[in-house]
């Protein structure tokens, strides 16, 4: 992705907005090829990149755009990179951001076959927001990733009207309160976009081989569902990321009663079944949280229409030492990844 100005032409690596000479908007060119220009073999493995050998690549686009990347193939100088698109339900796309939110969307989103929407589309997206909290603490999706979905999805023709972001309280504290200091209201009403309080609509019963799961009734009216979690790795969970956020669909009562009668793992392989077909997950790694709480700056999309095997793929990403139950059965060699991929990502969060 460049950017340049539709008078002068100039090019710009960086989103910078408007022309410094001209002061015209810059306009947004997809790049589609890169050549490597660059190659370094690193033998000396570190903490955040234990496994080597690996290469980074200098890569050039055909604007004359340069920048490094990470590669566990070796290149030769010359040779084209290029990222083939994964069809599979299954598979998991992942993209770095490196100065455009909307860029790594639009990829990460492309990469596993694309998502259909139009004008009468009626959306949900469902951010992570559990506390009242500031967004650099990464406890609640980023809103900047928020704004951009919203605008992604108005770009592919969406009506703003037909967009609703959900959230639900499952402890004390006001859904209100936590949209505020999330800055989630603010986004909603820039974009006239509507926040929903998914406790405020009605319930429908779903039983799933003798599981009970009472879910919020908007879920059956929309065109198009998005589920957009924060991605997080978490003291007794293991990871908090897609599967954890999609409970706030669920009715606060049917939550809590089945998080106390049944294991994580034993829920999360029925909840599949009551929901409806083809949610798109977009995860958010920008901020990760480690187990203590404190973030490291990783800077990833994620997409899936498989919720499960996105929380695994971050889990190897972020090189979880013991898995979660409900990823255990989950073979990480079984899913189609596309885009960058896990090993040229890997990043050992927990070891900083
Ligand atoms: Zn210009």
């Amino acid at each position: 992705m460049f950017y340049q100005c539709p008078k002068c032409k100039s090019c710009w690596q960086q989103p910078i907005i408007k022309c410094p000479n001209c002061f015209l908007e810059l306009e947004r060119i997809k790049s589609n090829k890169a050549k490597v220009i660059g190659v370094s073999r690193v033998t000396i493995p570190t903490l955040t990149h234990p496994k080597v050998p690996y290469f980074v690549l200098v890569l050039e686009d055909e604007s004359g755009n340069r920048w490094a990347q990470k590669s566990v193939e070796e290149y030769k100088i010359g040779e084209e990179v290029s990222f083939k698109p994964e069809s599979s339900s299954e598979a998991v796309a992942i993209w770095r951001v490196k100065y455009d939110i909307l860029e790594a969307i639009e990829k990460a989103v492309e990469l596993i076959g694309g998502i259909k929407v139009n004008q009468d589309s009626k959306i949900i997206i469902l951010p992570t927001l559990f506390v009242p909290a500031h967004p650099y603490l990464g406890e609640n999706t980023n809103p900047q990733v928020l704004n951009t979905v919203i605008k992604f999805l108005i770009k592919k023709g969406a009506k703003s009207e037909n967009i609703k972001v959900a959230g639900q309280s499952f402890d004390e504290v006001p859904i209100e309160a936590s949209a505020q200091k999330s800055q989630f209201l603010q986004v909603c009403s820039e974009n006239k976009v509507s926040l929903l309080d998914l406790a405020q609509t009605e319930f429908v019963a779903k039983t799933v081989d003798s599981f009970n799961f009472e879910i919020s009734a908007e879920l059956y009216n929309q065109d198009v569902i998005i589920n957009l979690p924060t991605l997080n790795l978490h003291p007794k969970l293991g990871v908090a990321g897609a599967t954890e956020n999609i409970f706030k669909f669920f009715n606060k009562r049917s939550y809590l009663s089945l998080k106390y009668l049944f294991a994580s793992e034993q829920i999360f392989t029925k909840i599949n079944k009551s929901l409806p077909e083809n949610i798109l997950t977009i995860g958010e790694a920008m901020n990760v949280q480690k187990k203590n709480k404190l973030t490291v700056l990783l800077s990833f999309v994620l997409a899936s229409y498989n919720m499960v095997n996105m929380d695994r793929v971050f889990a190897e990403i972020c090189l979880l030492d013991s898995l979660p139950n409900y990823l255990k059965k989950t073979k990480i060699e079984n899913i189609p990844v596309a885009g960058r991929k896990i090993k040229e990502v890997q990043f050992n969060i927990e070891s900083i």
